[in-house]
């Protein structure tokens, strides 16, 4: 396994996502995808599945603090009293005594951006997270967040990136201020599937179009979080480590971007960074 590192973090390049894996079915996948090597594995409190990864975790006969498990709390908790009863719930349902990453799953500007991260901050210092993180923070944000809790504290930034949505800008930014980037359905959900380019490139390799865009995907220092409840999928997914895209075949896969964002939830998704920013 390669692991993506800045300055004091280091984390598994590839993970297992876990959005909409539910009961027994969440249970054995994630128990499947560490018995063959993952060992990293992204949960949230939204998705209903904290207690299946915890109870996965524990029946595999691994070291606890050879798994990486991130979790993140909602964007409805983000008020301090309600973020640490999150974060408590969190733990308790995993029936751990730490997570190794805790994000803000979206920001909320209903709330003081410095309340949350106080609140987040506080947890890290309680010990119940090892690391502390951001998810779908836009450039400003990511920056007005690294401003208030100061260099380093801060280590990831979790946002949507695959083949369709060009997402340099806040990228380059997320390495500037020292932050590790993990890309969130970098499958685009099955779509690049569909897309002839990725899958001539992954004939050449006698892979899939899924290696290909993951293995793009950590060749930028990225980490990749795909998600599947299918055991041959997992297994493909984590056969990555065994081949080399040129630097030809990284510019054609990054000259597909467009603007195809598939994940911004009315009512919770921030103003996110104009296209036009990013073309400059
Ligand atoms: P994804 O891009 O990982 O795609 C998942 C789909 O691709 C599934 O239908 C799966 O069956 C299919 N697939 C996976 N591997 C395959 C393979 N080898 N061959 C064929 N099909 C394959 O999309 P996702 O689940 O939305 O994203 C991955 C993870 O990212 C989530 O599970 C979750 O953990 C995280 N996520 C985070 C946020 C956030 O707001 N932070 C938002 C969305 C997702």
């Amino acid at each position: 396994m390669e692991f993506i590192t800045t300055q004091n973090f280091s984390m598994p390049a590839l993970g297992l996502g876990t959005y909409q894996l539910q009961g027994q079915e969440a249970v054995e996948i994630v128990k499947y995808a560490l018995e063959i090597g993952y060992r990293h594995m992204d949960t949230s409190e939204m998705y209903g599945n904290e207690e299946q990864i915890g109870q996965a975790m524990r029946e595999v006969n691994i070291p606890r603090s050879d798994i990486f498990l991130t979790s993140k709390v909602w964007p409805e908790h983000l008020q301090k009293e309600q973020f640490q009863a999150a974060v408590e719930r969190s733990l308790r349902k995993l029936q751990l005594e730490h997570l190794d990453l805790l994000l803000i799953h979206w920001p909320n500007s209903e709330v003081p951006l410095s309340e949350t991260l106080e609140a987040l901050m506080s947890a890290q210092e309680e010990g119940k997270a090892k690391h502390i993180g951001i998810s779908n923070f836009t450039i400003p944000l990511m920056q007005q967040a690294v401003e208030i809790c100061g260099p380093g504290v801060l280590v990831n930034n979790q946002i949507e990136y695959h083949p369709f949505l060009w997402q340099d800008h806040v990228i380059q930014e997320g390495k500037k201020l020292d932050l590790a980037i993990t890309a969130y359905r970098p499958l685009g959900k099955g779509k690049v599937f569909e897309e002839d380019t990725i899958n001539d490139i992954a004939a050449k390799y006698d892979k899939n179009a899924a290696q290909v865009t993951l293995r793009w995907i950590i060749q930028q220092e990225i980490a990749a979080i795909p998600r599947s409840s299918q055991k041959s999928h997992v297994q493909e997914n984590l056969a990555i480590f065994d081949f080399q895209l040129t630097e030809e075949e990284m510019s054609t896969l990054s000259n597909l971007r467009g603007n195809e964002r598939l994940v911004s939830p009315v009512g919770i998704a921030p103003d996110w960074d104009e296209p036009e920013l990013i073309t400059s």
